[in-house]
């Protein structure tokens, strides 16, 4: 059996005491102790691929379902109740010459939104972002910049900006717009840990999301940033007036790159006032939020090893969307009250429903999957499971 654990229908003579999973917390610990499944002896799919109908199957079944098996994969892969926080800081904002439909940066939605553009933040402004941020408990210290690409003389700035940050033990990422070879080279010399570069949505859906660059242009530079050594960072924005099709269709894009991204944020759309889909998705209604819980709970099973990361969206949710989103896999998040342009979750509040979830940050180097135990937790309980062939 590929990837899961092996699921069997009830059992009315099961010997596995579920009730007792009511009990105490230590009758509970025991119980799990108990039932304990070295990791190791548990089959992996790592590198086992999901069909685009086993995606859709997946993204088909009760929730609760889907939850548990995202959850169980999850811990196959990776330190229970453990999460990745990253900051991100926006090192150059506005007037942004593509035209997302999305964004309140895009130059071309400059007169409706009036976002106020900023040049280049200086290097040494970044460096003290980048050190309460790792005061704060941060592992990763994000840049974007609202660029095309970086330009000839941008790149000695970003390069600096890298080797800086890496100094204070932060791990690197940024999100710059497109690269070439010769620019991942350079970014991967100054040892750029992960490039962000999100597919948004599906190939199709993409034609209505911008007009100022393909798909295969978004293609192009996740093979560049994968040949020169960094880890990728791809994404989604769930919730622009995309089909579930749509979402399917886009985990089966990271499915059919030769090594799924290390890292991939499930944004869940902020619609801002004075974009074309914000507007439009204003006007006809947002999407249930348990749809993007779903597909955080699809990407977790199809990319096991990869960090799934809670980013744009999370401000407007309650903690037990956000507990359901983490029961769903999710292992990362961002941390700040502000992300590029939009609001966050105060860190206050973060740092409480951490708390309250009994989560804990992962600090920054260990990037191996530190496999625990694994409960069959399953055991005894009917379930359609989707396995990868
Ligand atoms: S999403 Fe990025 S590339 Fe698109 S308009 Fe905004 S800043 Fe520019």
């Amino acid at each position: 059996m590929a990837g899961l654990l092996s699921i069997s229908e009830p059992n009315a003579n099961s010997q596995t005491p579920t009730n007792t999973l009511n009990h105490s917390a230590n009758a509970t610990h025991d119980l799990l102790a108990a039932l304990a499944t070295d990791a190791t002896t548990v089959n992996s799919n790592m590198g086992v691929k999901h069909s685009r109908e086993q995606i859709a199957q997946l993204f088909d079944l009760p929730l609760m379902d889907l939850l548990l098996q995202a959850q169980t994969v999850h811990r196959q892969h990776f330190t229970a109740n453990e999460v990745q926080i990253s900051t991100l800081l926006s090192i150059k904002t506005g007037n942004c010459p593509e035209d997302c439909g999305y964004c309140s940066q895009s130059g071309h939605h400059r007169d409706t939104t009036n976002l106020q553009a900023e040049k280049r933040i200086e290097v040494d402004k970044v460096i003290a972002a980048a050190k309460r941020a790792k005061a704060s408990g941060s592992s990763r210290f994000c840049m974007g910049a609202a660029w095309k690409h970086p330009s000839a003389k941008d790149m000695p700035y970003v390069v600096e900006l890298v080797k800086e940050v890496k100094a204070l033990g932060l791990e690197t990422c940024m999100t710059l717009g497109m690269l070439d070879t010769e620019q991942a080279a350079q970014l991967a010399d100054a040892g750029l840990d992960y490039y962000n570069h999100n597919l948004d949505t599906s190939r199709r859906y993409y034609e209505q999301v911008v007009s100022t660059r393909s798909y295969d242009e978004r293609l192009d530079t996740i093979t560049n940033v994968r040949n020169s050594g960094i880890s990728v960072c791809s994404g989604n924005i769930v919730g622009m007036g995309e089909s579930r099709d749509d979402r399917i269709d886009w985990v089966h894009e990271l499915l059919k790159m030769p090594k799924a991204p290390e890292s991939i944020p499930v944004n869940l759309l902020v619609p801002i006032k004075g974009t074309p889909i914000g507007d439009k998705v204003l006007a006809e209604g947002e999407l249930s939020v348990l749809e993007w819980i779903r597909t955080i709970a699809v990407t977790r099973i199809c990319c096991p090893t990869s960090y799934v990361r809670l980013s744009a969206g999370r401000e407007s949710l309650s903690d037990a969307e956000q507990a359901l989103a983490f029961m769903g896999g999710a292992n990362s998040f961002f941390y700040g009250d502000k992300l590029l342009t939009t609001g966050n979750a105060s860190q206050s509040s973060d740092n409480r429903l951490m708390r309250e979830l009994g989560l804990t940050a992962q600090f920054a180097a260990p990037r191996a999957p530190k496999q625990v135990p694994v409960m069959d937790a399953m055991n005894g309980h009917q379930s359609q499971v989707v396995l990868a062939e």
